[in-house]
């Protein structure tokens, strides 16, 4: 089963890149396992519509359902394939915060609507730990949670080995329980969203990398290698990868790079989620004994300016024997599958929605390494803000005009969608922002 990591480089022509990101070895375990059945989307984009959705990730997938709920015509241009991103390369770890955009309530309601089954469930969350000022930190933490979010518990080492059913390493100290943790299938939700968005009334497109937005003052309009689509509104959902259509937002929005892999199935157990201090390493068990596992960030030299998915043997070699060490009782199932990914960090840490200009031309990104729990109400905002003009306070907080360097070129949150209505935009040329005098 296991793969042996024959490309490190991201070079090369880009059909080779492409066959060897698809290869077997390189396809993310949510691509290719879990029940996932591609989706049938359209051929053709539509010409003319409200508002183009730029990316099929999480986040656009769930604006592009949102908006065609509601009525609004969207097309989704998707330049790969839907959940070829982060989405589809990540833990599918769901671990909500105190946010009210992160209520997991609104995806179980989603979920059971849209019937999508995406493996939703409860299963906790061990953050363990080797350090004792982590340690300290974390029995702090357990001890001053308010009484009206979820609880929290410190393990010592041997309560954690009884979560994780084997002998752990003895450098582990013990771990903080997170009880209402949860799990998702990503690509399975992604798919499940955007199937309804279908069913709503969107059109999706896939295979179509968008190569310039433009203004014309009236409209904008968006184009692929084969079409050109006008709408009142056109949203980039594109991750780090915005910043090849907005170079400006070069100075906010910075590709991290990750590595990930999963194992062969091995001893059925419980399914639950895990981490090393908070995120050093994050990992999740399978019901069917599978270990899908990322982190080791700071050991990826790589130069990742280009965004390329290059598989990273030294992360890699580490993951495997971090796990090997870490559950030192287990007997652990072959690495079966070895994926890159890349996330995209803001330099506070949170994401950036709203508009880059009076025209129309709004981004959602930056979700850094916690994107599932506030995919699907953030979209809902952002809609709405689309369509009726008001934006939430939650998106307030999110503003890109924060960032005071850019804020010339950012625009107040527009009016309404109104197609056809002239508008007054400068117009922004293609594929970037000109400053304005
Ligand atoms: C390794 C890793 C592990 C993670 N683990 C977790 C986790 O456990 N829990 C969690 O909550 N979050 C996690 N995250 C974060 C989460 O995956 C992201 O926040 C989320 O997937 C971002 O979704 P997105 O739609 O913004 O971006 P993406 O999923 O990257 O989607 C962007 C899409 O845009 C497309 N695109 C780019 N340019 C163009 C263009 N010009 N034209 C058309 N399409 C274009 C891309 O092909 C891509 O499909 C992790 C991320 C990584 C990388």
């Amino acid at each position: 089963m296991f793969e042996t990591i024959t490309a490190a480089t991201d070079r090369g022509s880009s059909a080779s890149r492409w066959r060897r990101l698809t290869s077997p070895g390189n396809r993310p375990y949510w691509m290719v396992t879990g029940g996932v059945k591609r989706l049938r989307t359209d051929k053709d984009p539509l010409r003319t519509v409200d508002v183009v959705v730029v990316g099929g990730g999480i986040v656009g997938a769930c604006l592009a359902y949102w908006l065609a709920k509601s009525g609004t015509s969207v097309q989704l241009l998707e330049a790969r394939e839907l959940a070829f991103g982060a989405t589809g390369r990540n833990a599918g770890l769901f671990l909500p915060g105190s946010s009210a955009l992160e209520d997991p309530d609104l995806v179980e309601a989603v979920l059971a609507e849209e019937d999508i089954d995406a493996g939703f469930s409860k299963v906790g969350h061990l953050a363990l730990t080797k350090s004792p000022e982590m340690w300290r930190r974390i029995v702090g933490e357990v001890e001053r949670r308010p009484n009206n979010v979820p609880p929290l518990e410190a393990l010592d080492r041997a309560g954690c080995e009884k979560l994780v059913g084997t002998a752990l390493s003895p450098a582990i100290l013990g771990g903080r329980w997170y009880a209402a943790g949860r799990v998702i299938n990503p690509v399975r939700l992604t798919l499940g969203i955007a199937q309804s968005a279908l069913r709503h009334g969107a059109s999706i497109a896939q295979g179509e990398p968008v190569r310039s937005v433009a203004s014309n003052g009236a409209s904008l309009t968006v184009r692929t290698d084969r079409h050109a689509i006008s709408a009142a509104k056109i949203v980039l959902a594109c991750n780090a990868w915005t910043v090849a259509l907005v170079p400006e937002l070069a100075t906010i929005l910075h590709a991290v790079p990750a590595q990930m892999l999963s194992t062969a199935p091995g001893a059925p157990g419980q399914a639950r989620g895990f981490a090393l201090d908070w995120g050093t390493v994050y990992w999740r068990r399978l019901p069917n004994g599978t270990i899908v596992a990322g982190g080791f960030r700071e050991l990826d030299r790589d130069d990742h300016s280009a965004y390329g998915l290059a598989v990273n043997p030294v992360v890699q070699d580490a993951l495997a024997s971090f796990l090997a060490d870490t559950l030192a009782g287990a007997i652990l199932p072959p690495v079966s599958r070895r994926w890159a990914a890349v996330m995209d960090g803001t330099p506070d840490a949170r994401p950036i929605v709203g508009p880059l200009h009076e025209a129309g031309l709004w981004v959602v990104a930056g979700l850094g390494g916690h994107g599932l729990p506030p995919a699907l109400a953030l979209t809902r905002d952002v809609a709405t803000a689309l369509i009726h003009g008001r934006a939430s306070r939650q998106l307030e907080a999110f503003r890109i005009s924060r960032f005071e360097h850019l804020a010339a070129n950012i625009g107040p949150y527009p009016n309404a969608i109104a197609p056809g209505r002239p508008r007054t935009g400068s117009g922004f040329g293609t594929a970037s922002l000109k400053p304005r005098k």
